[in-house]
């Protein structure tokens, strides 16, 4: 930057290029904001790309931002049928590249490039005289091996978490062992239909995990299983009982969501998969035969198994955010006035209040997380919650003040309204503890939006919280 151009004159950074990162970009596009998008994959959409071969739950009409359809509309884009349910791949071939393609007029997008810092021009984080008014740097790794520095008047981190995986250990580190036995365990979403098949063929394997990775990964791997009649496949939460990957069935308004619970239900109750509950993954050794043993905190071993697949959820990437003054909730390392809704401790309703700028910002002015990583390590993420939050966050960028503060959301059920507790309970809908965050009993969100709430509990249109009791 020179001295004489003052920060609004720069482009705003947008950190990631998946469905939530472009989406920032086809606002900053409607508003005339300029911007430079810097993703880390070859190609846009690298996640989504990662798990291409998984179909989404949540159908075409709910994964397409709404600036984005009206930049991709006069391009000769085919929208996709609106009810029909994308992979991943799919996601990212009909949609987020063509998206690229018509962002292309309109600002930069750096593939191949990762972002390793995020500063504040001339200071560190303690400095604060004339903090605000000092663009922000982002220090960017390319894939032909330069080092770059591009000066911005904001930031907006979309890059995610999937990169940043959980480890199997369930205390958050590695579980003993873990990092010797790393050659037969699997941090992604495998594809033992397709691509890893060779690899799964007959192979003894153990999926960690209670969420939908998870879930998708137990049903393709009994799928394989079943069709090749050798192999057999065991499945380890640490909860009581596997509620969110069992899901809402009839009750979930993402009727494919809710279908692959039910399969999921059918497969463990048929003993075509067996399920370890209560199990915190602790140590990992082999036995005489060189199989994996998977011990717990409690001293019970599983196994052998040939191969583990530890789908233990993800966290987002903080460190090259050092240097800027970040604020996110102490364990789930999301937006703090986020982590009220989200905390799976306290509910599996996957809820938010409707929010956008003003619960995104952070005490470094001009920066915002958004997207999967505004969950942090909160698991129910959806796209559409991204789009509105950075059609809020770029409207303030742009001045558009009232705008901004306008959010609306309306997510579709789950039909799930419960939480699988340590104690094994399901307490969503029990009174929290005093001064608790809750979905019921503790803080309730200013503006509860109706989402998530059980399909036997009606709320209004416009109230509920995830049972159903705000008004
Ligand atoms: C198996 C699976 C199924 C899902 N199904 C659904 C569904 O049906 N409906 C739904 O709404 N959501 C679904 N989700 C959640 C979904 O992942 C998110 O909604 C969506 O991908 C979030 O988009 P995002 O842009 O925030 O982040 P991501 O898609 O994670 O994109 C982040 C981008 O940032 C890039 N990046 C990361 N680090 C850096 C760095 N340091 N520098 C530069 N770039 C970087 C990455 O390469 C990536 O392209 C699913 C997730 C999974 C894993």
């Amino acid at each position: 930057m020179n001295a004489s151009t003052g920060p609004a004159e720069l482009p705003v950074a947008i950190l990631g290029a998946g469905p939530v990162g472009l989406a920032a970009a086809a606002h900053c596009a409607a508003r005339g904001l300029p911007f430079v998008v810097i993703e880390a994959g070859a190609a846009v959409g690298a996640h989504v790309r990662d798990w291409g071969h998984v179909r989404l739950f949540s159908p075409w009409r709910y994964d397409i931002d709404d600036a984005a359809r009206r930049l991709l509309a006069p391009t000769g884009w085919t929208a996709p049928d609106p009810d029909a349910l994308p992979t991943g791949a799919e996601l990212a071939d009909r949609y987020l590249a063509p998206l690229a393609d018509a962002l292309a007029a309109h600002g930069r997008i750096e593939t191949g490039a990762r972002v390793l810092a995020v500063t504040r021009a001339g200071m560190d984080k303690v400095k604060s005289a004339r903090r605000a008014e000092a663009p922000f740097r982002v220090d960017v790794a390319h894939a032909d091996g330069r080092r770059t520095r591009l000066a911005a008047r904001a930031v907006v981190d979309a890059t995610g978490t999937w990169s940043t995986p959980n480890p199997l250990g369930g205390a958050g580190v590695p579980a003993l062992g873990e990092a010797e036995a790393a050659a037969r365990i699997a941090y992604r979403i495998p594809d033992p239909l397709g691509r890893d098949r060779t690899h799964y063929a007959g192979a003894r394997t153990l999926v960690v995990g209670a969420g939908h990775s998870a879930a998708n990964a137990v049903l393709e791997l009994a799928a394989l299983a079943a069709e090749t009649g050798a192999g057999a496949v065991a499945w380890a939460i640490r909860g009581a009982r596997p509620i969110r990957a069992f899901g809402g069935g009839a009750g979930d308004e993402l009727p494919a969501r809710g279908a692959l619970g039910a399969r999921l239900r059918a497969l463990v109750s048929q003993g075509r998969v067996r399920l370890e509950t209560g199990f915190l993954a602790a140590a990992l050794r082999e036995d005489a035969d060189g199989a994996l043993l998977l011990s717990d905190e409690a001293g019970r071993t599983i196994g052998p198994f040939d191969r583990i697949v530890a789908l233990t959820g993800q966290r987002p990437e903080l460190g090259f955010l050092r240097e800027l003054r970040v604020d996110v909730d102490p364990w789930l390392e999301c937006a703090r006035a986020l982590a009220g809704d989200i905390d799976p401790n306290v509910h599996a309703c996957g809820s938010v209040s409707p929010h956008g700028h003003a619960a995104l910002a952070h005490p470094e002015p001009g920066f915002y997380v958004v997207g999967a990583k505004s969950y942090g390590r909160a698991p129910t993420f959806l796209m559409m919650t991204g789009y509105e939050q950075v059609r809020s966050v770029v409207a303030a960028l742009a001045g558009a003040r009232e705008e901004a503060d306008r959010v609306e959301l309306t997510l579709p059920k789950t039909g799930v309204c419960t939480t699988d507790l340590a104690d094994g309970t399901d307490a969503c809908c029990a009174p929290a503890p005093e001064g608790a965050r809750g979905c019921c009993g503790g803080e309730q969100p200013a503006t509860p939006v109706a989402a998530f709430v059980p399909s036997s509990t009606p709320a209004p249109a416009t109230a509920g919280g995830c049972c159903g009791a705000a008004a």
